[in-house]
């Protein structure tokens, strides 16, 4: 069992400090919600675990099976077990989905043996007829170019599959909150679940509360001027809901956000 383990991270962006000093315990084999408002430093939280250059650490750190992860390349952190879904996904014109997981597991097989052949055919197609089962997908989807035309719904299966098939202990999942309906959001809450057990933390990134409706937390963390300010249980976000934010403003009033 591994925690990710978040002590006093300081990050600027383009110079100007958003994250104030983020303290977070991901339990593995938990699902916790990550809230707070807009522009309070939620994606920025992201970014910086997973390396983003534009995310400039000044402070604090962030253990991982025994090591600062702040410290390793992104791709390091990947093989570590550490997955991130990323708010606005890219598309890649001419490699299709199952392309794309193929050559991500082969990068990762590859780098922990440099002689590696890579994952024999059979194998990955069965590992991925599974995941997709699982996910409750329709096969044809591998076939797809990634993320090319998908609609929304479909950029968020394409992401919640490249967790299913790359099996990481911590998932860190942004949500855009004002751009999922319905649908992604069911997509999203069932893989999460289907996946959902004692080797895999997740940190579900959100604004509202309403996706927490489909994905029961275990923890509630709230997110205000770059500090985790509340940690609870999921009746905090019930309570969110009903009461927005204000009363955390006022209890935390030296915060600006
Ligand atoms: P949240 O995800 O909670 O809505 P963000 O982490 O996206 O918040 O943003 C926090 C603050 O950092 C905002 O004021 C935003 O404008 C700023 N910010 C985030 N990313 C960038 C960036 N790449 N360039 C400039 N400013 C950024
Ligand atoms: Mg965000």
């Amino acid at each position: 069992m591994s925690d990710l383990t978040i002590k006093n991270l300081h990050v600027n962006v383009e110079g100007k400090e958003i994250l104030k000093g983020v303290d977070l315990v991901l339990t593995q084999g938990e699902v916790h919600a990550l809230m707070g408002p807009n522009g309070t430093g939620k994606s920025t939280l992201a970014y910086a675990l997973m390396g983003h250059p534009n995310y400039e650490v000044t402070e604090g750190e962030a253990w991982f099976k025994g090591q600062n992860i702040l410290e390793l390349e992104p791709d390091e952190r990947s093989r570590l077990g550490i997955f991130l879904a990323f708010q606005y996904p890219v598309a890649i014109p001419g490699v299709s989905v199952a392309n794309f997981l193929r050559s991500a597991i082969n990068a990762r097989r590859k780098a922990e043996n440099p002689d590696d052949k890579g994952i024999p055919i059979p194998e990955f197609r069965k590992m991925l007829r599974e995941r997709m089962d699982l996910l409750r997908m329709d096969h044809s989807f591998a076939g797809r170019y990634l993320n090319e035309g998908f609609s929304g719904g479909e950029k968020k299966r394409a992401e919640i599959l490249q967790m299913a098939a790359l099996r990481p202990e911590i998932a860190i999942l942004d949500e855009t909150d004002s751009g999922l309906d319905i649908d992604a959001l069911r997509i999203v809450s069932e893989g999460v679940n289907a996946l959902r057990g004692p080797d895999l933390g997740v940190l579900v990134i959100t604004h509202y509360q309403r996706i927490l409706n489909y994905i029961k937390p275990d923890v509630v963390h709230i997110m205000l001027g770059g500090r985790i300010v509340e940690t609870g249980g999921a009746d905090l976000a019930l309570h969110l809901e009903e009461h927005g934010y204000d009363w955390l403003r006022e209890k935390h009033e030296t915060v600006s956000a």
